[in-house]
């Protein structure tokens, strides 16, 4: 956990000292071996640096729908949970359900104060609430009094907001915990190939492992027999044990920190859940309990772990259910390190991945713990986690084939994502093959990245830009290797979707400039969070709805959580301070929602000005073209706006109504489709001379017939994933504008797919791309 930077100059010293020492609160969170004992520190620690005689946190719980009392320094009462407060009760159940701070000088005069009877809460004078939240998810509320009156300031208001925020996740798992401890009270087809969606031409070869069902029931640890001569010693077991857990938890720790190279949006984050565990005492004291009742270690751990995943996976809670998985991961790699195996390489490695569905956080865990490749149920045409799978090159298969969960483990396995193929138990010639093409595959690509022009000229010397996609940090290097021309599309909601959480404003400042810097003078266009739709949050969970598609997607959902969108504009004006930024909103449907999000950039740079802080101030703004409504407005939207990028993945969706994840109707979603080629020329009409303000940044980009079609209707300027940089500038220089021009006239002189297919067949151009 790091504390958010805080300006100096804006804060009085005592607080500063409290929030930059947040390391404190670490390493004591580090020491500590229960949930409960941490949250005590807390609130030991947060009273003793703000001097105030009280410290509280109370949790909400969402099965009593009231906020418990989980820790308290100063109050003279249980923290078993039996204090309880309705939202609305109290100064502390106001703050909650009107998710603001509250200050009082003299509490007692409040008409809401309500003091928790028995313990003289009358007493203490100042009252100082506030929420804890993590984005839209209400988590309990951090309280401190005193006798004193009128001693808490805005300061120590502005210290106690950041110190929740901080906070926010740590104490949502520990509620998650303190609430699961006291409520514990197909048969094998002969597959041989299966067929789907790949999101990258990647290999791998693995072993099969089925994480869960379709029920998402959780598999179980299976409890090793004893040896026959084995003697029970239970000072050796108990070695063992101590052993073990604290290999694992080095592990986890130098896991975390290799991480933050490769997945900088999550490194402090993805392991959090596995640490929290092994740090509760409840977890590995029932352990212990189980070896000093006569269990071996082994025995021990596999036995508690599966009472927990159980207990986990029986939740209805998708978010906790999710945990279950994490628990089961650690079972294992405790069971490892008590028989000695060294994976030095992580969990995984060698073993491809069958679940059901995903969410993207797994994926990045996946990849983290150096799955081989990943096979889900579903489409992978454009879902996000499958451009995540790609960003984190993990060979990944979508496909609709159910009896692929009924794989067993260990059996041998391909994915072939070249040929959109799996191959059940291949035979060792076949293996041989693969080994060889993963050789040479991971060669050339290294050649094709290499070898990749700077320039991007058609044959005729017509310069075309060639910006990159990037939805991973580490994207950007890649962009950098391919020489792209900037960043045409920076998709923000990634930081958020694998963390499955919000990131604070200074969090996403850090992220975003790891974006922006290294891209010195080229443009960077970043998107504002586009959640929603396939990009469902797990925090966003209340907005689960009939129609994700068309209900509170990108610009709706920022506009509808102003607070959320509002520290996100300042963390990318922030960011982008010195560089060539541009701001892009998703999903705009009408002039009135582009207003409205430009207002919100307008006035987050007057707060940055009265914050002191450094920011870019000019800011290039634009809207993305990806619903048949925009289309129709785009003439105006062009005049209103700085730029535009067409999205076309969404555009193809929302004008042919073909789900662009769902696998059953995967083979109607096409870039060529006359009405998508339709769609597209009335948009250059609107647009007008505005056409050179105008990029296209979906994937059809990079399908060769719209390459073709695109340049030929005038666009000059295309964003991709940088992995397709080096072949779609080989193919642009090997086109020439006249030639595209007369192709795109005759394409829309055609009106049914059949005729499309026959023409592009006739031309040599090909269209069955996934
Ligand atoms: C698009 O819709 O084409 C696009 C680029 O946005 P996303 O794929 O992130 O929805
Ligand atoms: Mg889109």
């Amino acid at each position: 956990m790091q504390i958010d930077s805080i300006n100096p100059n804006k804060k009085d010293a005592k607080n500063f000292e409290l929030l930059c020492n947040m390391a404190e609160l670490t390493a004591l969170f580090e020491q500590k071996s229960s949930v409960s004992e941490f949250l005590q520190d807390v609130v030991r620690m947060v009273a003793g640096h703000m001097h105030a005689d009280v410290c509280s946190v109370y949790l909400y719980n969402d099965t009593h729908g009231e906020l418990l009392l989980r820790a308290t320094k100063g109050l003279n009462h249980s923290q078993d949970g039996s204090v309880r407060l309705k939202p609305g009760e109290g100064i502390t159940g106001k703050s909650f359900e009107e998710s603001r701070p509250i200050r009082e000088g003299r509490a007692s005069q409040n008409p809401f104060f309500k003091p928790i009877p028995g313990i003289e809460e009358e007493q203490y004078q100042a009252f100082l609430a506030v929420p804890i939240r993590r984005g839209v998810n209400r988590i309990g509320v951090l309280t401190l009094q005193d006798k004193r009156p009128n001693v808490f300031t805005s300061q120590d208001t502005r210290a106690l907001k950041a110190i929740a925020s901080q906070l926010a996740s740590t104490l949502e798992n520990a509620e998650v915990l303190i609430e699961l401890y006291q409520g514990q009270d197909a048969s094998l087809k002969t597959l041989t190939e299966v067929d789907g969606t790949s999101p990258s031409s990647g290999i791998a070869i693995g072993s099969a492992l089925i994480l869960r069902t379709r029920t998402a029931s959780f598999r179980t640890l299976p409890i090793p027999p004893r040896e026959a001569n084995f003697e029970f010693s239970e000072t050796h077991e108990l070695t063992r044990f101590a052993h073990a857990l604290s290999h694992t938890k080095t592990q986890l720790e130098q896991m975390q920190q290799a991480l933050d190279n490769r997945v900088a949006e999550v490194a402090d984050l993805i392991f959090s859940a596995h640490l929290l565990m092994l740090r509760d005492e409840k977890f590995s004291g029932a352990m212990q309990e189980k070896i000093q009742a006569g269990s071996t270690a082994d025995e021990a751990v596999i036995s508690v772990v599966n009472s927990y995943v159980e207990l986990f996976g029986r939740q209805e809670n998708i978010r906790v259910r999710e945990k279950a998985q994490d628990i089961l991961d650690l079972g294992y790699r405790m069971v490892r390190n008590l028989a000695k195996l060294e994976h030095v390489k992580g969990d995984y490695s060698g073993q491809i991945i069958i679940v059901p569905d995903i969410f993207p956080s797994e994926v990045v865990k996946l990849s983290a713990q150096n799955a081989a490749g990943l096979v889900a149920l579903g489409s992978g045409h454009t879902a996000h986690v499958a451009l995540l799978a790609r960003s984190l090159k993990l060979p990944a298969l979508f496909v609709s084939e159910e009896s692929v969960l009924s794989i067993q483990t260990g059996t041998p396995l391909i994915i072939d994502g070249n040929q959109d193929r799996l191959y059940v138990g291949p035979g060792s010639d076949v293996i041989t093959r693969y080994e060889t093409a993963l050789r040479n595959s991971m060669g050339s690509s290294t050649a094709v990245i290499e070898g990749c022009k700077k320039d991007c000229f058609t044959t005729d010397g017509v310069d075309i830009q060639v910006m990159a996609n990037v939805n991973l940090i580490q994207d950007v290097e890649l962009a950098l290797s391919c020489h792209a021309n900037g960043i045409g599309l920076y998709r923000s909601e990634f930081p958020f979707l694998v963390r499955n959480d919000f990131p604070s404003e200074e969090e996403q400042t850090r992220l975003y400039k790891r974006v922006v810097d290294p891209m010195g003078d080229y443009e960077v266009v970043i998107r504002t969070l586009d959640v929603g739709g396939d990009k469902l949050l797990g925090a966003h969970q209340q907005y689960r709805e009939a129609n994700p598609f068309l209900g509170f997607r990108g610009i709706r959902f920022s506009l509808a959580n102003i607070d959320i969108f509002r520290e996100q504009i300042r963390a990318i004006l922030r960011a982008g301070q010195g560089h060539r930024l541009k701001i892009m909103f998703p999903m705009i449907s009408s002039l009135d929602e582009y207003e409205a999000a430009k207002d919100e950039v307008f006035r987050a740079m007057d707060e940055l000005s009265k914050d002191e802080l450094e920011f870019n101030d000019a800011p290039q703004l634009g809207a993305m073209i990806e619903l048949p409504a925009a289309v129709e407005i785009a003439g105006e939207l062009a005049e209103k706006t700085d730029f535009l990028s067409v999205g076309t993945n969404d555009l193809i969706m929302y004008t042919l109504a073909v789900d662009r994840t769902n696998e059953h109707i995967g083979g109607m979603y096409k870039s060529h489709h006359p009405a998508v080629l339709r769609v597209l020329s009335r948009l250059f009409k609107n647009v007008g001379t505005s056409i050179n303000h105008l990029s296209v940044c979906g994937e059809a980009a990079n399908h060769p017939a719209l390459t073709k079609f695109l340049i030929g209707s005038g666009i000059r300027k295309l964003s991709v994933d940088p992995n397709k940089i080096p072949t779609l500038k080989t193919y642009i220089s090997e086109q020439n504008t006249a030639a595209v021009s007369t192709f795109a006239q005759d394409l829309q002189t055609l009106s049914s797919i059949r005729d499309i297919e026959a023409y592009l067949d006739e031309q040599g151009v090909p269209y069955n791309h996934v």
